[in-house]
């Protein structure tokens, strides 16, 4: 029997109307189909794997700074929205991508705890912050004076969701496994076209792909390159996170993530020499345990010059919109930032300056 696609459909008969494209399907594009989806409307999404970020991404989400023991920018806000966000796309697929996992940061001296302490008074930090330093000794890890404990932290399986994500839009014929061409768009008075199909907008969430789009290249992104290190080390049993010289993961079975480099040099997606023996020198400065490496990935964060995200409308083309500049924390981020560049297109609600494009406009 003969069959034909929805998608095949609309591409033999050229007349598809949807109300967006999304171009890049990391957390920033999934973030903003969920909020679509939320609100009935119609999209397509492209999505060309020319990025990495996303899939290899620890994935921790935690509102503290763990050098200077200061709140991450807009942290418990964008947690308050983050936690919910994640469970509903659970409820969704029926599985778990939220993994509870406390943070055990390791003191370097008797001044870090002093500082510890001070901060864990403070009213942003005092419910993520353990006042009490924990001396407990743990197999195969330095920890000379001690760690503090974080609460309320954890880690979101971002490989996994954004697989079952993509299966769904497959499923539902939503997804175009191809690159988006930016020359093929025919702008309308009242939106877009593009291969045949017309859209009120273009949301473009292609992280560190950016510098490629002739419409939003020239916004100031200081990507860096990070790099990870899967590791199984049958002596280590921890259910915590250790914060040290890097993190150390757990992900079960005595397997962790080693992570993360940062390198704002190096633009290529591949695993290096020189990334994995940074991240060994730092995992084995308070791990004694022998270890065998599983794996080493590598994505490009796509970081902003002045650490804040890239949301908001082009200012000559209303029909093409920016959501990315998730930097270190897409995790947290994407939630909060989907649903401000939502209302902003759909209900005409301000954005928040500090990450409006608008603050790069030429004055
Ligand atoms: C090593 C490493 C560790 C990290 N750890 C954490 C962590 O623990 N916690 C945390 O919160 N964050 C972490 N991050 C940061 C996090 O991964 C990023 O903030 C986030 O992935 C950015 O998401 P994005 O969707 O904006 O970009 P991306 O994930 O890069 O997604 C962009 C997508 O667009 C697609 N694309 C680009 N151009 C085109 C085109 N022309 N046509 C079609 N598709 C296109 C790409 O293929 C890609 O899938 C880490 C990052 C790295 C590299």
């Amino acid at each position: 029997m003969f069959e034909i696609s929805f998608k095949s459909f609309f591409l033999i008969f050229k007349s598809m109307k949807v109300d967006y494209i999304i171009v890049g399907f990391g957390l920033a594009g999934m973030s903003f189909v969920k909020r679509l989806e939320d609100n009935n409307k119609s999209f397509i999404v492209y999505e060309n794997s020319s990025q990495t970020s996303s899939n290899v991404a620890g994935g921790v989400y935690n509102p503290v700074v763990l050098k200077r023991f200061t709140p991450v920018w807009q942290g418990t806000e964008q947690l308050k929205l983050a936690l919910p966000f994640y469970k509903e796309i659970e409820k969704k697929f029926n599985t778990v991508y939220d993994f509870k996992i406390p943070t055990y940061r390791i003191f370097k001296s008797i001044e870090e705890q002093n500082n510890w302490f001070a901060a864990s008074d403070k009213p942003k930090l005092s419910s993520y912050m353990d006042v009490n330093i924990i001396t407990k000794k743990y197999n195969g890890i330095i920890a000379k004076s001690g760690f503090g404990k974080l609460n309320h932290t954890g880690r979101i399986d971002t490989k996994s969701l954004l697989s079952d994500y993509k299966a769904h839009l497959k499923k539902e014929d939503l997804i175009y496994l191809e690159s988006f061409d930016y020359t093929g768009i025919e702008f309308l008075e009242d939106g877009v076209k593009y291969k045949g199909v017309s859209a009120s907008k273009i949301v473009f969430c292609e992280g560190y792909g950016m510098h490629k789009n002739p419409f939003f290249k020239d916004l100031p992104m200081n990507e860096a390159k990070g790099e990870l290190l899967t590791i199984h080390a049958p002596e280590l049993d921890v259910d915590f996170l250790i914060k040290a010289a890097v993190f150390v993961l757990p992900l079960g079975n005595h397997y962790y993530k080693v992570g993360a480099t940062f390198n704002w040099h190096d633009k290529t997606l591949h695993p290096s020499q020189e990334g994995r023996d940074e991240l060994i020198e730092k995992l084995e400065s308070f791990i004694t345990v022998p270890y065998k490496i599983i794996e080493q990935t590598a994505g490009i964060r796509p970081t902003v010059k002045d650490r804040r995200p890239l949301v908001g409308i082009h200012e000559k083309y209303g029909q093409l919109a920016i959501l990315n500049g998730l930097g270190t924390r897409g995790v947290m981020i994407a939630p909060k930032v989907s649903l401000e560049l939502y209302k902003h297109i759909e209900n005409g609600s301000a954005l928040d300056p500090e990450s409006d494009i608008k603050r790069f406009k030429k004055a």
